[in-house]
């Protein structure tokens, strides 16, 4: 099966390396049938990586003129990865991807995703246990869509990024991690919005595992769950990667279909062959 759509794009507005009009393009030329901008929102926090009140407006005007650019050929729409920590008003974007990035902890917004230092400092801060870390992440994503109102949920156990084999820095099979994202899920399930398969983590998991794990995937699926996919391309190059073994392991895991969206909260199950 041949996919060729992506809703979780990053352009130069946020931490993105091409223009909009540049993924647009690279997109029409792969023959993508839509294209979703999700640049990050805004963090007053923690400005490095995402978009900001002043380059938004910008971001929002250019991605408009592509979706008139391009209509009839290839549906473009206008959304955003909005961190649970964002207080952003999502209602004329066309949808939005919900995403912890951070957890608060002591006063403070500590990144999940920055670097293994940050996480091994982090888990030192939590008296070295690091399933109580996981638990402060899982609590904080259980209530990723009521926080931000996503369309869908974005990287569901990012907490996972250094976790290089699945056992570095925390034991992914230990019953207190199994029990933390057990419980976000009963939360997450019920409320309908579906979880992307991001594969982002392909190139460098020895395990071969994405975002979720199949552990998970399969946890979601005999729940009743769905499912996306995204490669969550900072590049042109990125813009289609890794979809065969998403769709591969989405199949294994038991779906039989992939939401797609056309904003305003319309969405369509497309069957996996
Ligand atoms: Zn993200
Ligand atoms: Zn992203």
């Amino acid at each position: 099966m041949d996919w060729k759509r992506n809703y979780h794009t990053h352009t130069d507005f946020c931490d993105g390396q091409n223009t909009p009009e540049e993924m647009a393009e690279a997109a029409a030329k792969k023959g993508f049938t839509a294209l979703g901008f999700s640049g990050h929102s805004y963090t007053d926090f923690d400005t490095f990586y995402c978009m900001t009140p002043e380059t938004f407006p910008e971001y929002c005007r250019q991605v408009r003129a592509l979706r008139e650019k391009y209509e009839g050929q290839m549906e473009i729409l206008l959304g955003v990865e909005r961190d649970f920590y964002s207080d952003l008003d999502c209602r004329d974007l066309d949808y939005s991807i919900g995403s912890v990035h951070y957890i608060r902890w002591e006063g403070e917004y500590i990144p999940v995703d920055e670097s293994e230092e940050v996480v091994r400092k982090t888990i030192e801060k939590f008296g070295n246990d690091p399933y109580a870390y996981a638990e402060t992440y899982f609590d904080t994503v259980a209530r990723v869509v009521e926080q931000t109102g996503c369309d869908f949920i974005g990287h569901f156990d990012l907490i996972k990024k250094f976790n290089r084999n699945g056992t570095v820095l925390v034991d992914e099979h230990h019953p207190r991690y199994v029990t933390a994202w057990k419980k976000a899920l009963e939360r997450l399930v019920p409320q309908g919005r579906p979880f992307e398969i991001n594969i982002t983590p392909l190139s460098w998991r020895e395990d071969g595992e994405c975002y979720p794990s199949r552990e998970i995937l399969k946890e979601i699926c005999r729940l009743g769950g769905r499912i996306t996919i995204s490669s969550d391309a900072h590049s042109v190059d990125h813009l289609n990667r890794g979809f065969d073994q998403a769709l591969a392991i989405a199949k294994e895991a038991g779906f039989r279909t992939v939401t797609v969206f056309h904003g305003g909260g319309v969405t369509e199950e497309i069957p996996i062959e």
